[in-house]
């Protein structure tokens, strides 16, 4: 059976790639029927930190993105790394190595030289173990082959051939006896079972000299599957400005799972012309074969559309839950940060076919809610101070003579039929009327629509809010 695994360094958050590729390694396990396991590459104990590896575990939670059993601690299988080292030089695959800082700075300087790349030039690779200055702890470095190539045979990038006169004999163990990345992932893939590696191609000249580790083992190299990075919408290398941000920040900026996790993956992968795709159906369709080579672009008005788009799509109480949860992880939630009870719930609830029409995020949604709680008199922003001039004003105090005459219920049909009553009269359009009454009844020029704030908003307080600003 398939087994993945995301292999994130606990140095930062989880950001926008880390989250692609752990969705890519998820789905797969998903489609085949297999599991993704989690390793947290924590070896570099300066840059790792436990609330990292803290936010790196919430962002998959909030995503969805679950792993099977607990999380592994790279730094933690250190001591079988040393063993795995020694036993290769117990093999004679790898060696103690003792050259001096000097000696390596020269071999450098000798590549810059001779314009060519700096490899270590092999000196102990077939020295006998008596000739070891005394006292010194050695290295160990991997015998790599001299000649031939070695091929990467990448599920995506195809077949990747790098001479073997480029790898050089690189260190697996230091000397202070703590291994090296390069080694630490080889071995722990091996002893987690790990079938297939899908990751970033940022990994790729490392999988040359992951699989020489794999050769001198005499292991089965995995199925490799190195996926193009995601770029800006211009093109250039993700960066902050372009979208790369750890995933909370999407939370905060009132993105749906959901939403982020369709678009995520159709970044660098396609299945026909299908824009908007469950979770269901990606795992249903997710195919390694069909993630693209080139470059992908992370675009956030189309992640922004996409967004709006699930949202109008819920119903209007699951959406009002996915706010109400969401709210404590806004970036701004607007008045409701207050805190929310079940008032203000049925309130929502209420005007949510109207609010979820014109928002592409929970921030939006939720600002557009302000009206909705805003205390008497409101304020105004300055487009709506602008649509209240005096003959507007007159305007309104016209509507809101004809809105006290609304008999029986007050809903969006009946304030609707007098409000047009009114400006037929009057011979005015409507939109003389409905805009000043929109910024009597929100503070803004802009809202969901002006009869459907009235029903919301109800009599009592539709009438008081206009009756504000013609006084
Ligand atoms: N820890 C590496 C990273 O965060 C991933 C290594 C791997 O997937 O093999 O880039």
């Amino acid at each position: 059976p398939v087994v993945t695994r995301f292999a994130p360094s606990p140095t930062g958050y989880l950001h926008i790639g880390g989250a692609r590729t752990a969705l890519f390694n998820w789905l797969y396990a998903r489609h085949t029927g297999g599991t993704m396991l989690l390793r947290i590459e924590d070896t570099d104990r300066e840059r790792s930190t436990e609330s990292a590896t803290a936010a790196i575990l919430d962002g998959l939670t909030w995503l969805g993105l679950t792993w099977e059993g607990e999380p592994i601690s790279q730094f933690g299988r250190a001591q079988r790394h040393r063993e795995v080292a020694e036993y290769l030089v117990a093999k004679g695959k790898a060696y103690y190595a003792y050259e001096t800082p000097a000696e390596l700075e020269a071999m450098r300087e000798k590549a810059r030289a001779e314009g060519r790349p700096p490899r270590y030039d092999g000196r102990w690779r077939d020295a006998d173990s008596s000739e070891a200055p005394a006292g010194v702890k050695g290295a160990i470095r991997i015998k790599a082959p001299r000649d031939g190539e070695t091929v990467v045979r990448d599920r995506v990038q195809g077949d990747v051939r790098f001479p073997n006169k480029d790898l050089d004999d690189f260190i697996i163990l230091r000397s202070d006896g703590v291994p090296t990345y390069m080694h630490a992932v080889v071995v722990d893939d091996h002893d987690m079972g790990v079938t297939h590696i899908i990751r970033g191609d940022d990994h790729l000249t490392n999988a040359a000299r992951q699989t020489v580790i794999y050769d001198a083992m005499g292991w089965e190299v995995p199925v490799m599957a190195h996926i193009p990075l995601i770029h800006g919408a211009d093109g250039a290398k993700l960066s902050k400005r372009h979208g790369a941000l750890g995933v909370e920040a999407y939370r905060a900026m009132g993105y749906l799972p959901a939403a982020l996790l369709n678009y995520l993956a159709r970044l660098g992968w396609s299945h026909g012309d299908d824009e908007v795709m469950s979770i269901g159906d990606m795992v249903r369709w997710f195919e390694i074969e069909d993630v693209n080579r080139g470059a992908a672009r992370f675009d956030f008005q189309k992640l922004e559309a996409l967004n709006g788009l699930y949202m109008r799509r819920m119903d209007d109480a699951e959406l009002t839950e996915a706010l109400v949860a969401t709210l404590p992880h806004l970036a701004t939630p607007g008045p409701l940060a207050a805190g929310i009870d079940e008032t203000h719930k049925a309130k929502l609830l209420a005007a949510m076919p109207g609010l979820k029409e014109r928002a592409k995020t929970l921030v939006e949604l939720a600002d557009s809610a302000t009206y909705l709680f805003a205390q008497r008199p409101l304020a105004m922003d300055e487009k709506a101070v602008a649509l209240l001039g005096e003959r507007p004003r007159t305007v309104l105090a016209g509507a809101w003579a004809a809105l006290t005459g609304v008999a029986g219920d007050w809903t969006a049909q009946s304030t609707e039929a007098a409000v047009r009553e009114f400006a037929t009269a009057q011979g005015v359009k409507l939109g003389q009327v409905a805009q000043p009454l929109r910024a009597a009844l929100t503070g803004r020029s802009t809202s969901p629509g002006v009869f459907d704030v009235l029903a919301v908003l109800g009599r009592e307080e539709s009438l008081a809010r206009i009756g504000d600003q013609i006084d």
